[in-house]
């Protein structure tokens, strides 16, 4: 089980899905996989999202 904190409205979050961004239920923020939990430092490459 993880905790993570909403950077939209502060809400505490718990789920046992660590891999993946959540979705906040109330404001509907992205709450992204913490760094420290990342547990890859290879994987350095940040999507740049330009293919939707
Ligand atoms: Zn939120």
């Amino acid at each position: 089980m993880q905790k993570r904190i909403c950077p939209g409205c502060g809400k505490a979050w718990y789920s046992a899905d660590c891999m993946r961004p959540w979705v906040c239920d109330i404001c509907g923020a992205i709450i992204p996989v913490p760094e420290e939990d990342a547990g890859e430092p290879s994987a350095e490459v940040e999507d740049d999202d330009g293919n939707s």
